[in-house]
This record gives C-alpha cells, structure tokens and sequence, in this order.
C-alpha cells in the first residue's frame, strides 16, 4: 500500500481553493489519464515551460508577434456583438501613440470588461499578441490592470503548458494550493550524489521550479528541474531492474520445438522470408531451447513482416506441447492477427482462437474452459488475455505486439499467466538505440532491419490544405484504377468532439462526391461498428476510408494505396511514419499526401521534409528525437507508453547514467528495499507510481 506520507498528493485536485468544477475538468482533460481525475500530484509535476518576462514593455508598433507582451493602452472603443451575433467576440480597441490593437473576448462577461476597461482609461494589457486578418490582437489578455496593478506584477512569471479555456491564473492558483500540501518527504537519495551535483532536496526544487525568476530555470540544466528529473529517472531505473530480476529470477524453461509445424507453416507461405526475419526467428529459438526465461524484443518497422516471425514462434512453443498466446492493443488488431493466423495455424494443424472482451459471456466461458483444459493451442486476444479470471492450461510464450500500447504492468501479467512463460515484445516503432535501455533495461532485442522485397517506394507529398480539390481529383484517378484510400482526419486531445465533427463532415462530403463507397472509422464508434467500418474496407466493399488514428496501429489492407493525411502539421514524425506505413503493402505504387494548413512553423515544416526524404522507420526515429527531444519520443500522448514527466533524455543523459548506477548499487546492497533508505526508496516509487515493481519486491 502507498505510505501515508504520500496521501496528501494523491489527493483530487478539484478539492483545492479555487479549483471549481469548470477548472477540474480542464486541469482532468489536459493533466489526468483518460477517465481519472487530476489529483495533486500531477498539478505538482506540470511544471512551467517557459516564463513570462513583463519587464519587457514595448509600445504597440515594436512589439513582437506570438510573444507575451506587456501594452500600456489607452481604451479607444468597444464593438460589443449585436443581436443574433451575440456568440461573435466581445472587442475592445485599444492605442497608444503609435498604433492600435483589438482585445478579443469570446463568451464574453460584458460587465467584467465594461468595469476592467472603460473608455479613456490607460490600462497594462499583457497576452499573446497575434495578427489576425492584418490585425493585431491579444485574445483573451491574462492580465489587465491599472496603475496600481501593474506595480505589484512580478517581473517574471511562470508559463504552463494549457489546454483550451484553461488560463495560466487557474494554473497558478491550483499549483500553489498543490505546493501548500506538499509535504514533508524523506531524502532517497545518496546525500553525496546530491551534493556532488549541487542538487536541492525535492520539496525545494519543486518550489523554484513553479517559480521560475529566468529563462535559465525553465530549461533542463536549471537544478531544481536535474532535481526532478534525477528523481524520475532513479524510480524508472529501479523499477525496471526490479522488474528484470524478478522476471530472470524465476526459472524458465526449455521450449525446444522439433520444428515440424514451422516447417508447415514456412511451406504454405507464399513468400520466402526475408534474412532479418530469419535471424530474428533463430535469436528466439535459441532464447526458447534454453533452460533461461526469454524476455526479448522485436523491432521492426511497419510492414517489416513482425506478424509471421511471431506465429513461427508460436509454433516452436506448440510443437512441445505447451500454448502460446499473442496479445493485441485493440480489438481490431486482434481480430486481424486472428483471420491471418487461422489459416497459417489450422493448416499446419494447431488450434488457435479469438479471445476479446466483446466476445459474447456464454461463448468467453466456452473460450475460456477450452483454454484451461489445454484443448487450444494458440490463443490471439485483447487485453482480455490478462484479466484474472482467464488461466492457461501450460502457457509457454506470451507475445506481445505492439507493445508500446501496453505499460510494463500488462506485459508481466502475461507473462506471468504461465510457469515461467518466455516473453516477447514485439514494437513497430522503431526506438533509438539509446532508448531501448531506458524502457526495455537490457531485454534482449532483434531488429527486422530488411523489408520484404517487391515494395516499390511510397510516393509522398506535401500540399497545402488549399489544394484540396487537386487532392480529390487524384483519389478520383486512383479509384478509377481500383485503388484503396484512406483519409485521415486528425483527432488531437485538445478538442475531440471538434475534431471528430471534422472527420464526419470529411466523411459526408466525400460521399457526396464518391457516393456510398466511402466509409467513416472513428475512437468513439462502438466496437462492433467499428470492426464492421474495417471490414468493409478490408473486403472492398467502401473504397475510401475516412478515419481518425484508430488505424495508426498495425492494421493491414494490402490494397489500399493511397493516404491522405489531412492537417498533417498536427501530427508527429513518428505518428506520419506509422500511417504512412498503411499503404506500400503491396506490389502497387502508393503515395502519401501531407495535406497541411500552413503557415507551418520551423518544426512541422522539418518534419514533412524527413518523411518525403526517407521510409527508413529508425532515420524517421532518430530525426524525431533530435527534433522534439527524448523525453518525448515515446511520450504518453505519441504511443501510450509512459513517458517522463520531468526528466529529458535529451537534456538528461548524464543523470540517466547516475540513476542506472545508483539503481543497481541499491539493489546490490538492499535487494528488498528493506532499510531506511529503502523506505524513502519505496516512496519515490510510489511517487511516480512505479506501483508495480513495489508490488514485485512484496511477492518476491
Ligand atoms: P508488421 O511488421 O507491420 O506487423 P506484417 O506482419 O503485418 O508487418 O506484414 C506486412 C505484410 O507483409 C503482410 O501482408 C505479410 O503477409 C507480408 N510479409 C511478411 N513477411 C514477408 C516476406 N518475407 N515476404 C513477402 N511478404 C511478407
Ligand atoms: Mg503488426
């Protein structure tokens, strides 16, 4: 159980002074984990990204565009919406001797602003200058203030990172409220690490890190932000070796197939495999035929051929007798390694089923009989596969695809369903080198470097959201020679319902053109419906797809050869790359069109250049990380892996490396965190709900 001491930042952020309903759900939409509420913690963990520096008090004309800016104003005019505009934005005119700006107030509080700025009066306006339409304007200005007002404003102030209606005050406000309950922690570092690197206690980096006075404490140098992220870093690294040992520790056992029904399996392919598969596939095996447990990972790029190389896994483990099962993120993924395998696993004679949350009670009990009697061989499910109620009769390998969906916590309890089950981790994103340590610790890895022959190369383009209607007329042409095309319509977190309204708008205008071909995918749809969007798709039956990411994993439709990726400058470089991989499955030439609403800044434009140069999925990886920074590469919002909050690979390498030594020395000294530095140890662990590997020191 999490210590006492701890309860205070587990505690629900929506229980602070000045944290009303309307904040809660914006601090949950930009803070929590999907259907949770914001807690305490992770107010204390936002930490600001940049500061405004208000000593800076240019006139109108000279100052800068999309900076914060502090305006002295005369109030010129108000231009309140009229009538049956009355949802139009509140605007207020403001001047000063060298030229003029609108204040732009959407759902305005007509009162507040009368009182706040009447006309005549000089007021300290700061916000986000922008141009708009060739005019300048501050929407929604976080300060506005008189004489009196502007002489109290701190010279510097913190900037968080915000979500729609949200206002950097709230943050402020909340986060002080989070501070006030913070409370006292023991030291779990080496006192002697710390002084070494100059490094506050935790309570103490927190509060300079919220109250950052220059630019030099926002970045990653700053020491209370190597504070933090040293913290972070030692929770993951100790949790990871807690993991690893536990997992090595537990004996394994021999799974030395005689390779018949591989041999079946390689026969009724109508390809050969590729030199990387079949490395790959003898790395496993040995992993198998020896007495150790198997923790290995396969990396791959999309469309690598990961598939097979995990069903001739399977089938070593079958040939001796024992089960197999490969997990899946989703449902659709599931469904799909099902329909590909049940060929390939019944006609070399092994049983395989489906085994999905939507799968019907009565028939789930069925499933779940024949799997504990030992009368199926292979078993393809969902996250089904780990619930508790679900036992193997002798469970010899456990895969896991795309695992980068899945936390540490799933991929053991897989494992974990067998006597000392070999486990394989198969991703499609391919990770730097210098990342697979730090998620994976030292898990073995194969790396399906070569891409099954015959793929002519994706023709990818990049067009302005302008062009559109050219866009249109080349799906036309494609459709003409019986292509099959998706088009994307991104989903960002900030806005779902806006953005899916997007995506179903794109949906009905195309079938206005195309007519009832074309069919609509989204996050939102019910399961049945949206295996039945896939099918359609999959069989023909619609030629256009409109989606929203769900199809960003894995999904495989060999006919589909033209993408269309509307507002692609919202995407990641790596989130491009996994899309783009829907298409070039077959022998068909395929094209790629980045559709993108410009201007594009320096970043977005970086990364439409990369993807048009290259298909190569690890020069995509390694460009994103030196173009966003580690810490986010596989951050939670890209690929649901969990990420760091405060610690940048990046910017942190050198304190990864004191964390990892220090993790393995504590171990070395107190394997069960049983001593007094261990309790402090434990609590870190919780801190950053590193619950797991506490859990495993208990079962130990
Ligand atoms: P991913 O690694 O993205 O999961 P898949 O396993 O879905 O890739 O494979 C992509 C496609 O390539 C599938 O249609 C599969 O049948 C095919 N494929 C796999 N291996 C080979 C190979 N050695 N030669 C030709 N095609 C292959
Ligand atoms: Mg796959």
């Amino acid at each position: 159980m999490r210590p006492f001491v701890l309860d205070p930042l587990f505690g629900r952020a929506s229980a602070l002074p000045g944290v009303g309903p309307k904040t809660a759900k914006l601090f949950d939409r930009l803070l929590a984990k999907p259907g949770a509420e914001t807690r305490i913690v992770d107010l204390l963990f936002h930490l600001p990204i940049n500061i405004v520096d208000r000593s800076n008090r240019p006139t109108i004309a000279q100052a800068p565009y999309d900076q914060i800016v502090v305006l002295k104003v005369r109030v010129a005019e108000h231009r309140k919406p009229q009538g049956r505009y009355a949802k139009a934005p509140y605007k207020v005119l403001v001047e000063d001797d060298t030229g003029d700006a609108e204040l732009v107030f959407f759902l305005a509080n007509s009162d507040w602003i009368e009182r706040s700025l009447p006309i005549g009066a000089t007021r300290w306006v700061s916000g986000r200058l922008e141009l708009y339409d060739g005019r300048r304007q501050i929407v929604h200005p976080d300060r506005v203030l008189d004489e009196a007002g502007i002489a109290k404003l701190p010279p510097a102030e913190a900037v968080h990172g915000l979500t729609e209606g949200l206002q950097e005050r709230f943050v402020q406000r909340a986060v002080e409220g989070a501070l006030a309950k913070l409370p006292r922690l023991p030291e779990w570092h080496d006192p002697s690490v710390l002084a070494a690197n100059g490094l506050p206690d935790f309570a103490t980096a927190l509060h300079r890190a919220h109250h950052p006075e220059s630019l030099a404490d926002v970045a990653p140098a700053g020491k209370a932000r190597q504070r933090l992220a040293l913290d972070e870093l030692l929770a993951q690294q100790l949790a990871l070796r807690l993991v690893r040992s536990r997992m090595r520790r537990a004996p394994g056992r021999e799974n030395k197939g005689d390779g018949r029904l591989a041999r079946r399996i390689e026969a009724a392919l109508p390809f050969a495999l590729t030199g990387a598969q079949q490395r790959a596939l003898e790395e496993i095996r040995a992993d198998l035929a020896s007495p150790k447990r198997m923790l290995r990972l396969v990396q791959g790029d999309v469309g690598s051929g990961k598939t097979i190389v995990a069903l001739l896994a399977m089938a070593s483990v079958v040939e001796c007798g024992r089960q197999a099962a490969l997990m899946a993120p989703t449902e659709i993924l599931a469904r799909q390694h099902f329909e590909r395998l049940q060929p390939l696993a019944e006609g070399a004679g092994m049983s395989i089923v489906l085994l999905t949350g939507r799968a019907k009670p009565s028939e789930r009990a069925r499933l779940r009989q024949t799997i504990a009697d030992g009368g199926v061989d292979i078993v393809v499910g969902t996250h089904a596969l780990v619930q508790s109620d679900l036992a193997f009769h002798d469970l010899g390998l456990a895969v896991v695809d795309e695992q980068h969906r899945f936390g540490v916590q799933q991929r053991l309890a897989l494992g974990a369903k067998g006597e000392a089950a070999d486990v394989l981790v198969m991703t499609a994103t391919p990770i730097p080198r210098s990342l697979v340590l730090t998620y994976f610790g030292d898990m073995d890895s194969s790396i399906l470097d070569e891409k099954p022959p015959g793929r002519t190369p994706i023709d990818t383009r990049a067009l302005p959201l302008s062009r559109i209607g050219q866009v249109v007329d080349g799906v036309r042409r494609a459709l003409a020679t019986g292509a099959r095309v998706y088009w994307v319509c991104p989903l960002v977190e900030e806005n779902e319902d806006l953005d899916l309204a997007a995506a179903q708008e794109r949906h009905e205008d195309l079938t206005r053109i195309f007519g009832d071909v074309v069919g609509l995918v989204h996050g939102r749809m019910k399961g049945a419906d949206k295996d039945a969007a896939m099918e359609a798709f999959q069989a023909g039956r619609t030629r256009i797809l409109v989606a929203t990411t769900v199809i960003e994993v894995g999904v495989d439709v060999p006919e589909a050869t033209v993408m269309v990726i509307e507002h692609a400058e919202r995407f990641g470089l790596a989130q491009l790359h996994q899309l783009r991989g829907r298409v070039g499955r077959g022998s068909e030439k395929s094209s790629c069109l980045l559709l993108y609403k410009g201007p594009l800044g320096e970043a977005a434009k970086a990364r439409l250049v990369t993807l048009r140069q290259t298909e190569d999925g690890f020069r995509i990886a390694e460009e994103d990380l030196r173009l966003r920074g580690e810490g986010e590469i596989l951050g939670t919002r890209q690929s649901g892996l969990p990420g760091f909050r405060l610690a940048d690979l990046a910017a942190h390498a050198r304190l990864l490396a004191i964390a990892r030594d220090d993790a393995e020395l504590i171990l070395r000294r107190d394997p069960e965190l049983a001593g007094e530095r261990g309790e402090a140890l434990r609590a870190l662990l919780y801190l950053f709900e590193r619950d797991e590997a506490v859990r495993l020191l208990r079962a130990g």
